[in-house]
């Protein structure tokens, strides 16, 4: 019997998606990889001719198109730029997909790793705890020290050592440690609202997560935050695996029944962006294809939701310091807020703003870039460095747990005074400055 062909991810793609484009070049100048090659096929319109061509199966997927998505930071920043309304987060979503699922990329070796991390540890998170944990015992028993400065390193691979410098502070003790089930405010309870952890930010950045619980029940929200929670699925869908996104979407929709909201938020601009497409994503299932629309409707980011509900300004008592803000990709492009971040910042008392230059250019963290694409993501990283020291500011803000990790190791790196934080930690701490005590889990 003969196999039955293999569904095109962009030929079954809406056709109109792809038409959009009409090659007009304003998206280059701020396309990162244009930038530092100025080749055509490095940039967004390079690209979607890439895609079209495939769709009209006038090319079939090769080794160099997988390899030109891949150099593709999926940062957005051309759909800020386009005056055609280009949908390229789908664009991209899907060429990947096509990528992986023509098998042009495949060796035995990938194909392990991919399973072990993404359908293996992304798919329970009880299991990438357990690797977090494991991460953790190896930084407090000094075994990190040790192989760091005993001169082991130098007989790995250069690669090896790049991704060891990287491995990230793991906390001592995750969310559901730190945040009640439940939380609830002081006086009246204003809204009813689902906290999600994620996945990356429960085992690097758990204090963001308390901070956030905080900050809510300080402005009235009850939070409800379930200690066994799934990934967003945005790891999988920028990966080629909408399958595995799809499951993970679902599950989100089940433990955090949108009907039951006032909110869902998301403390994480990279899974808040693809939280808010879930209808998108199940566009098909007749089964939770209204229930995703609602959950779409009521995905917000902390920023966003604490102007939306015009949250209260902490006292005074914060001691004074300088702040730039780095705009995390998905959080200015993919979901288009730029003010709400700084609003949360300039009503901390005694905190002055330092605009960044080049605030919305990539950091090269961009999901797993840093890891696939180690000399593109450090040249971007040395850029926002330098943008950073030229502000003068002894903190940086920014809302993602990639660009946390990634600038802190940039800051490491290069031996910075500076300190690396998440805006919402900035308001949580003014807050207990000016005497309204924090919420501990009981
Ligand atoms: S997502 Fe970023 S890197 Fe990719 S084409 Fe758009 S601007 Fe360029
Ligand atoms: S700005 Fe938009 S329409 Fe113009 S080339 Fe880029 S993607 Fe195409």
């Amino acid at each position: 019997m003969l196999a039955a062909p293999r569904l095109s991810q962009l030929r079954g793609l809406d056709y109109s998606v792809l038409q959009q484009c009409m090659h007009c070049g304003l998206c280059l100048p701020v396309c990162p990889t244009y930038n530092a090659t100025k080749l055509e096929r490095n940039s967004p319109r390079g690209r979607i001719a890439l895609m079209r061509a495939i769709a009209d199966g006038q090319l079939e997927p090769t080794r160099a198109f997988a390899d030109e998505m891949y150099f593709c930071l999926g940062c957005l920043a051309c759909m800020s730029a386009c005056p055609a309304g280009v949908n390229y987060a789908e664009l991209f979503e899907h060429a990947r997909a096509e990528a992986e699922e023509s098998g042009v990329l495949h060796s035995p070796g990938r194909a392990f790793l991919r399973r072990l991390t993404m359908r293996w540890l992304f798919m329970n998170l009880g299991r990438l705890r357990l690797a977090g944990a494991l991460i953790r015992l190896y930084q407090r028993l000094g075994l990190q020290w040790l192989l760091r400065h005993s001169g082991v390193l130098n007989l790995l691979p250069s690669r090896w050592r790049e991704l060891e410098a990287m491995t990230p502070v793991i906390q001592p003790r995750f969310s559901s440690a730190l945040i009640a089930p439940v939380m609830l405010p002081n006086g009246p309870i204003k809204y009813r609202v689902g906290l999600l952890t994620g996945c990356a930010q429960d085992i690097m950045f758990s204090d963001v997560n308390r901070d956030t619980a905080q900050v809510l029940v300080r402005n009235g929200c009850q939070v409800v935050t379930p200690p066994r929670q799934h990934c967003c699925g945005s790891l999988h869908a920028h990966n080629g695996d909408l399958e595995a996104a799809r499951i993970l979407a679902r599950r989100n929709i089940d433990q955090f029944p949108p009907v039951q909201f006032d909110a869902i938020i998301s403390n994480a601009a990279g899974c808040g962006s693809h939280l808010k497409h879930y209808a998108r994503l199940l566009a098909d299932d007749r089964e939770y294809r209204g229930r995703a629309e609602l959950w779409d409707s009521k995905v917000r980011d902390i920023h966003e939701w604490l102007v939306q509900i015009g949250f209260t300004p902490p006292g005074p008592g914060a001691s004074a310091q300088t702040v730039a803000y780095h705009e995390p990709c998905h959080l200015c492009h993919g979901q288009k807020i730029t003010s709400a971040p700084r609003q949360v910042l300039r009503a901390i008392p005694n905190l002055a703003l330092a605009e960044l230059p080049e605030s919305t250019w990539c950091c090269g963290s961009a999901g797993i870039y840093n890891l696939i694409q180690p000399e593109m993501a450090n040249t971007l990283l040395d850029r926002k460095i330098k943008h950073i020291v030229s502000t003068g500011a002894a903190v940086v803000a920014t809302g993602n747990p990639g660009c946390l990790a990634h600038v802190v190791n940039g800051i490491r790196r290069k031996n910075l005074p500076v300190r690396v934080v998440h805006p919402v930690t900035l308001l949580a701490e003014a807050y207990r400055a000016a005497g309204n005590p924090p919420h501990e889990h009981p």
